[in-house]
């Protein structure tokens, strides 16, 4: 199966910001790459990232919302990421759970809208600190998993990232024996839920991947990937990233 990188802009990144995206654009490095990118830059700089990148990697927004228009001040739908040019969609992110408080139940709505207007999903799971402390990860991640992810999800619809939240942003990560273990249960509920469909989806991991530490993630079985925040406002650094990719 072929990686994805996919970088999570955040709350970050104006119109002098679309440089780093024509960095990437060019750059023989990305352009010799073993896996599939993804920027999801924010919402106001989509088109215009459209328009710099002409193709050359994909493009993603950074959540939708479940209904397709209608009064929702402020809120963005699929259907306006697709037009904008986005082919895929960050969902459930950590950070809209815990500061916009959306469900599994709104995960999974808003995948259901992702999939209507023609956009992949990329749907975080993730354990806290205090779950893992107490040795409920394994069961907080599967019971995200299972909630937030329709039937109807395949490899084509459908990226998991699995998030440890108290590794997001911290330069802390579980040890690669802990992302192996968590990779390979996150697997085996896939296929519980998805049967054969389900060996086929990519899990990326994700929180405080940088060039330092990305060669020995990406090379752990079950890693399809990675979902890279910080490292990947700059194109240097996401470039050794996506470098870090093995053929
Ligand atoms: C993220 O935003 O999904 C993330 C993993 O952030 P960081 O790489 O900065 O930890």
């Amino acid at each position: 199966m072929r990686q994805l990188v996919a970088g999570n802009w955040k709350m970050n990144g104006l119109c002098a910001s679309l440089g780093e995206l024509a960095a990437l654009r060019d750059a023989p490095a990305r352009v010799a790459a073993a896996c599939d990118v993804v920027v999801c830059p924010p919402a106001t700089l989509l088109a215009q990232a459209a328009g710099c990148v002409k193709g050359a990697f994909a493009l993603g927004g950074q959540d939708c919302h479940a209904a397709p228009g209608g009064a929702f001040t402020g809120d963005i739908s699929a259907p306006m990421l697709k037009d904008a040019g986005a082919s895929f969609v960050i969902l459930g992110h950590s950070e809209r759970r815990q500061h916009h408080g959306e469900s599994d139940g709104d995960v999974a709505a808003k995948t259901l809208a992702a999939w209507g207007a023609g956009l992949t999903a990329i749907i975080c799971i993730g354990e806290s600190q205090a779950q893992r402390d107490g040795g409920a990860a394994a069961q907080v991640c599967k019971s995200q998993l299972v909630a937030s992810v329709p039937d109807g999800a395949t490899s084509t619809n459908t990226v998991i990232a699995y998030e440890p939240v108290w590794a997001i942003g911290t330069g802390r990560t579980p040890t690669t024996a802990e992302i192996a273990a968590m990779h390979a249960h996150i697997r085996a509920c896939l296929v519980e839920k998805f049967g054969a469909g389900g060996k086929e989806m990519l899990i990326l991991y994700g929180g405080s991947v940088n060039p330092g530490n990305a060669a020995q993630i990406l090379k752990l079985p079950d890693v399809g990937g990675a979902l890279v925040g910080g490292a990947s406002l700059k194109c240097d650094d996401f470039l050794k990233i996506i470098g870090a990719v093995h053929a």
